[in-house]
């Protein structure tokens, strides 16, 4: 286990919300904005609801009193969406306002695709709330192009990614080039309705269309996103052409559900991560 959470690091900032703000800050000294996550999902009970309520509004404050540049990020299961959405909704008002209160974007997450329309209809609710909320969309679930179209009018700060969860064909894309193509045309749909949004991607041809499409559309404001300990070299290069670039910084005990994830996404890390416990 000690080799697994030692091979986990590369992802995750540490186990405590020490060690996020540690890493937040080493990446504001990047030139890097932070984005950071407290662990956890799939709650079904309210308990641990109610003890990430608290864990965010510490911190909330602890970013805060450190002068972090950056935003926190929530999931919907975390705060109990399995339960109810008005109860999920109910516990992560206090910390958006907290959010609020700091000045500082308040995002959430999506997770797999049964979650989506209450995790939407939460974003809804807290951006007639906050105009700083961000919501994250997927491009292999099939209803993105048409909650784009629905959200974007209405001034909506989207961050796009691939999706990170395993989805049935009849709510998602499950090949990698239709996955590619969503994503691109997304891309376009976002430079050309989008006020403010994040292009959350490690992939270099993305990443060059984005590029390609800030230089028709120079004067609209966007930031690259990408994940703690994935693509260094990259980031670097962007912020010295001037771009927004943030890094997600996930924390907690409870690191394994999203290692997983990672690992699922580049099997040459599962070589790597065996290549490095042979190695000691
Ligand atoms: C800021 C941020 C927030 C996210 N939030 C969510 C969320 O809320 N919900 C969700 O479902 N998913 C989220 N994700 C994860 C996302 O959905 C993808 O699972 C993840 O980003 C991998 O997709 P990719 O676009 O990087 O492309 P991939 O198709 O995984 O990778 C494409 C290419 O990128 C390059 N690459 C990838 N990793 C590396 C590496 N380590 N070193 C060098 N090159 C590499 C390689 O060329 C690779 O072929 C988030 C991702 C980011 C960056």
């Amino acid at each position: 286990m000690g080799l697994l959470i030692r091979f986990a690091h590369q992802w995750v900032a540490g186990e405590t919300m020490d060690d996020a703000v540690q890493v937040a800050l080493e990446a504001n000294r990047r030139g890097i904005h932070a984005l950071v996550n407290h662990l956890g999902e799939h709650y079904h009970e309210k308990a641990p609801v109610e003890a990430t309520v608290q864990e965010y509004l510490r911190l909330v404050a602890k970013l805060r009193a450190a002068d972090v540049d950056g935003d926190v990020s929530i999931k919907p299961t975390q705060f109990g969406i399995f339960i109810d959405k008005e109860y999920a909704l109910s516990q992560i008002v206090p910390v958006m306002d907290a959010t609020k209160a700091w000045g500082r974007i308040f995002w959430v997450d999506m997770e797999a695709a049964s979650t989506v329309a209450d995790t939407i209809w939460i974003y809804e609710d807290l951006a007639r709330r906050y105009d700083r909320v961000g919501l994250c969309l997927q491009a292999n679930i099939r209803r993105t192009g048409a909650d784009l179209e629905r959200l974007l009018p209405a001034g909506a700060r989207i961050r796009l990614v691939k999706g990170a969860y395993k989805e049935t064909p009849d709510v998602a894309f499950t090949s990698r080039a239709e996955i590619d193509r969503e994503y691109l045309q997304h891309l376009d749909t976002l430079f050309a309705n989008g006020k403010h949004f994040a292009v959350a991607s490690h992939d270099g041809r993305m990443i060059a269309h984005a590029l390609e499409l800030s230089q028709q559309h120079p004067d609209v404001p966007f930031e690259f996103a990408m994940l703690q300990g994935v693509r260094d070299p990259l980031k670097a290069e962007l912020v010295s052409q001037g771009h927004q670039v943030t890094e997600y910084i996930p924390y907690g005990p409870t690191w394994l559900p999203y290692f997983t994830r990672r690992l699922r996404e580049r099997p040459r890390n599962i070589l790597t991560m065996v290549r490095s416990f042979i190695s000691g």
